[in-house]
């Protein structure tokens, strides 16, 4: 019977073309991976954005963490997986993210299940941007309470939203920092007005923004000068800061009440030692030499964007290194990253119900570690590639 059922659907779902698959990696460093077969790509698809999780600096830190504390957390953070590397890298996080406290999830997107399901009570209200990640989307999905969506960064919606729903409780915005597939920023300066105006809790999600904006790296509130503005910053352990695991940073208070009262928190295995030593070696790398990490990242971003547009490429602008580049119909965009694969370049086709009908895109992402000459040689095969299906090649 369920087998009967899972069959019709995955049928329905291959019918359709929206079959997804698992692709096995082996990463030689951060821009270059084998698949099974032995065939090298160049990545141009990772969220790796600072290239770290090959430094030696991160890779030692690891094996050091592993070797001393054993390969695994052995149990919660409130039983026996309270391990030194979890405190360390939650005194980091907070300073680095300019706030009181931080706390430690296993994934971002536990992140944001634990805080929006730990914070919202009944006769609160969430206003959540239209982009805003999965994750995000689920946190206020469990937490039951109500969701209003505006428009994606659109702040005279929200502001008509915010005047016009009657709440009860307190209000909540919530919102992507850099968004992970239009790779625009926010308008902060906008929310913080409006949080303060009507009192609201302000949550902003950086797993794109940190290591990626602001001219330290510490995410979307530097990127605009409003540190100290924003209630609770979330991110990952998994994109820039090259390893695994989430985070919340804000005021203290906050950050005690979840840790009494959030079920992700409290009923999960900490992470191992080792993953969060990679992160924490790979933070301290960024805040002693931001300049050197984020500096090339920004020029590569800059180049590749100009490059790919330059082909008679559509890029949307922006100063992220997300580089959407946009197709239009979901089966061409398809075609056109099954292309570029077969050209050795891996790059995602985003389409609905991820984006919008009618805007399919490749998802072209660049890393600090990518070579000026590498992005030059991208360039030129995306865009014969993409030539060549319009028949002009
Ligand atoms: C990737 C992402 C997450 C999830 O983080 P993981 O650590 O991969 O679970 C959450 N929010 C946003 C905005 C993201 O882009």
């Amino acid at each position: 019977m369920l087998e009967t059922r899972l069959q019709e659907e995955l049928q329905q779902i291959r019918r359709q073309g929206l079959e997804r698959k698992i692709t096995d990696l082996h990463f030689l460093d951060p821009t270059q991976a084998l698949d099974r077969e032995g065939k090298k790509y160049l990545v141009l698809s990772s969220n790796n954005y600072l290239g770290l999780t090959h430094a030696q600096e991160v890779i030692a830190a690891s094996r050091q963490a592993a070797a001393s504390f054993g390969a695994g957390s052995t149990g919660s953070r409130l039983t026996t997986g309270g391990t030194f590397a979890a405190s360390d890298l939650e005194k980091r996080l907070a300073r680095f993210k300019h706030s009181e406290s931080a706390l430690v999830f296993n994934t971002g997107y536990m992140t944001n299940l634990g805080v929006l399901y730990g914070l919202l009570r009944a006769g609160d209200v969430v206003f959540s941007d239209e982009l805003n990640h999965a994750s995000i989307i689920d946190g206020c999905r469990i937490s039951r309470c109500k969701t209003v969506v505006y428009k994606h960064n659109d702040m005279a919606d929200l502001q008509r939203l915010l005047e016009s729903e009657p709440v009860a409780g307190q209000r909540f915005i919530v919102t992507d920092g850099v968004f992970s597939m239009d790779g625009d920023i926010a308008d902060l300066p906008t929310l913080v007005k409006l949080k303060e105006r009507f009192d609201a809790c302000l949550i902003v999600d950086d797993a794109h923004g940190v290591g990626v904006i602001g001219s330290d790296g510490s995410g979307t509130a530097a990127h605009y000068g409003l540190l100290g503005k924003i209630d609770l910053q979330i991110g990952t352990l998994s994109k820039a800061l090259a390893s695994e695991g989430g985070y919340v940073a804000g005021k203290k208070i906050i950050i005690d009440y979840l840790i009494n009262r959030s079920r992700p928190f409290i009923f999960s295995t900490a992470l191992s030692p080792a993953a969060l030593a990679a992160a924490d070696a790979t933070l301290q790398l960024l805040e002693t030499q931001p300049q050197k990490y984020l500096g090339v990242l920004w020029e590569n971003s800059g180049l590749l964007r100009r490059l790919l547009s330059e082909e008679g490429l559509q890029v949307i602008n922006g100063v992220t290194p997300i580089i959407p580049v946009m197709v239009g119909e979901a089966e061409l965009t398809m075609k056109f990253a099954a292309g570029l694969r077969e050209a050795g370049i891996l790059v995602a086709g985003i389409r609905p119900p991820t984006v919008p009908q009618g805007e399919s895109r490749l998802r072209v992402t660049v890393t600090a570690a990518h070579s000026e000459s590498q992005l030059r040689q991208a360039a030129k095969v995306i865009g014969s590639v993409w030539r060549g299906l319009q028949g002009r090649c």
